[in-house]
């Protein structure tokens, strides 16, 4: 069963805080000069144009990246969010228009340096179809195949440094196991490896599932970021929050994402709110 797409969800504030993370972490790889291999297990399309009918049908966007792009001149003395604010204006057709989101392939391979790849999967094969028709540049690959085996099968990879960035639709109750397992085996074969776990707050809280997992499995140096459009105890319906988990995570990054993400909360949000700890501690 492969029903999501995420055209319907593009630059949603979950998207927000997953690509922010994201930029954040790579931000923070790319200061050496080590290669990098980054693996999108979960790629989907790659870029979104808003004005697509899946996306105005739902128009998620405006609970979240709009309020912000509306506001990025106010926004650029903050470091973090300035600087995802001017990358996201070059993802830009025009550049004073917000027409286009990025996703995650993009937030991903916009910086690869000659030694650095970058490995898309995608399982979907009409979202694949999108994905590998995307102008993408440097040593990138996309795959037709499901993540989680492929991240897995092809580890440990050739460069010094890897980052992954785990993103599923949890359309099946498993996957929330699933990612876990994943997530332990991947660690077990590059001990190393930065890794970035998205995961909904939904009310049925399957997401406890995952992170239990995480903590049974031994890993270590496990940052958990999750951010609220409501407060607790008003999530009646539907996805009320974002989580990721950032395994060894970049020195620094709790600050630099807590300090974007509390100018980022008041715009999407009266009640949103957001809070990083550790999950598990060195
Ligand atoms: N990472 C993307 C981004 O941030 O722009 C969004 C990804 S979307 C949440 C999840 C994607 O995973 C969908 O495009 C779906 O088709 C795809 N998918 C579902 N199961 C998969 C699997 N087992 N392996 C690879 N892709 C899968």
């Amino acid at each position: 069963m492969l029903s999501y797409q995420h055209a319907y969800h593009a630059g949603n504030f979950a998207d927000v805080h997953k690509h922010l993370t994201l930029h954040g972490v790579i931000n923070h790889l790319l200061r050496k000069e080590s290669p990098v291999t980054f693996i999108d297990t979960h790629a989907g399309r790659g870029l979104y144009p808003l004005a697509a009918e899946e996306t105005s049908r739902l128009h998620e966007y405006r609970q979240g990246v709009l309020p912000l792009w509306e506001e990025r001149e106010s926004l650029m003395d903050e470091a973090l969010l300035g600087d995802w604010l001017a990358a996201l204006v070059e993802a830009q057709p025009e550049p004073r228009r917000l027409s286009h989101y990025p996703g995650s392939p993009w937030w991903m391979g916009r910086r690869l340096r000659s030694g650095d790849r970058q490995l898309l999967f995608e399982l979907h094969p009409g979202e694949h179809a999108h994905l590998a028709g995307q102008p993408l540049e440097g040593d990138i690959r996309t795959i037709h195949g499901d993540g989680l085996k492929g991240l897995v099968d092809r580890l440990p990879v050739k460069t010094p440094r890897l980052c992954v960035l785990i993103d599923p639709s949890y359309e099946r109750k498993q996957e929330y196991v699933e990612v876990a397992q994943a997530l332990l085996a991947t660690l077990h074969k590059a001990r190393h490896a930065v890794v970035l776990v998205w995961y909904p707050l939904l009310p049925a809280g399957r997401h406890h599932e995952l992170l239990d997992a995480v903590k049974a499995g031994g890993v270590r140096k496990v940052w958990r970021s999750e951010f609220r459009l409501q407060a607790p105890g008003h999530e009646a319906r539907g996805m009320f929050g974002s989580g990721m988990l950032v395994v060894n995570p970049p020195w620094g990054l709790d600050q630099r994402l807590s300090a974007a993400m509390g100018r980022v909360a008041p715009l999407l949000s009266g009640a949103a709110s957001y809070r990083g700890d550790w999950w598990v501690g060195e």
